[in-house]
């Protein structure tokens, strides 16, 4: 097993990636940051949209698993106290591939991949954007932003936006506007649209100043953009699945129970 940890710069997670590195070269792993088979995040779900990004080139070629040094995430399967576990699963078991659908980012001849969420924002100006679904006209937007998150992304941006949350398994991309303006003379969709494989999602951005481009925690705010085209990528983001918690338990820990 080639193996390399990415982890947030804390004490706490720099000193369980130390212990973990040494527990897993011990056991016989090789750590190995150009070409790894299995990246380890250490930290949180921030830590791990990092670890994915870092090794995006390589993400068909690369499966993930994450340690979370506060609760559990949406990224992250073990807490502080699961080290020797996750250590002994890493060397001694096989897991399941659990696969999960990354967004294609195209605009001014770029290509790039989303985790979480692609969002277009403007928080100076009233920012217009004609959608359109396969080249069909949708809508004229005006107001601060579109966000168009994953199934798995759901949970971040997207569900502060009151988009969904939608079960990580499906293959779906959410459009969720943000501050939309409404008034008896325009108005948009409002509600959040969900989209399957077969959708190209365009938005024609009109050209103003202040424009933001976010790309999981990538923030780009120097484009000159007009046009950006997404759609459901064929490459998926791959996590290693040893049945430690499920989806519901993860839910529950992060939104529903109280300490
Ligand atoms: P960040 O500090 O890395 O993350 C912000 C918060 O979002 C952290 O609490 C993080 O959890 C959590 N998070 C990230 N991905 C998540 C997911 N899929 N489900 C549930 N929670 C998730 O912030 P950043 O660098 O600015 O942006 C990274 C991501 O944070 C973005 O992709 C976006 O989804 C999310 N974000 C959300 C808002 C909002 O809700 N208003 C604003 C900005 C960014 P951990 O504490 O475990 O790292």
């Amino acid at each position: 097993m080639k193996f390399y940890i990415v982890s947030k710069l804390d004490d706490v997670s720099v000193k369980i990636s130390n212990e973990l590195r040494t527990k897993l070269i011990n056991g016989g792993a090789i750590e190995d940051e150009v070409s790894p088979n299995i990246v380890v995040s250490i930290g949180g779900d921030g830590t791990m949209l990092r670890a994915v990004h870092e090794y995006i080139e390589k993400v068909d070629d690369v499966c993930f698993v994450g340690l979370h040094t506060g609760t559990l995430g949406f990224y992250t399967n073990y807490t502080l106290d699961d080290v020797d576990l996750l250590c002994d699963n890493l060397l001694n078991k096989n897991p399941s591939i659990d696969e999960y659908s990354l967004i294609e980012v195209r605009y001014n001849n770029k290509t790039q991949l989303a985790l979480n969420e692609i969002r277009v924002e403007n928080n100076y100006h009233t920012q217009e954007i004609d959608i359109y679904l396969n080249e069909q006209y949708l809508q004229t937007f005006k107001g601060n932003g579109i966000c168009l998150a994953t199934a798995i992304g759901s949970t971040g941006y997207n569900r502060s936006l009151k988009g969904p949350i939608i079960h990580p398994s499906l293959d779906v991309m959410i459009m969720s506007e943000i501050a939309a303006i409404h008034h008896r003379y325009f108005s948009t969709l409002s509600s959040p649209l969900v989209m399957g494989r077969n959708t190209i999602f365009k938005m024609v951005i009109k050209p103003s100043k202040h424009i933001l481009l976010g790309i999981d925690h990538e923030i780009y705010d120097d484009l000159e953009l007009t046009e950006i085209e997404c759609k459901l990528s064929d490459k998926k983001f791959k996590m290693l699945n040893y049945n430690e918690f499920s989806y519901v338990q993860r839910l529950r820990k992060a939104f529903l129970e109280k300490d």
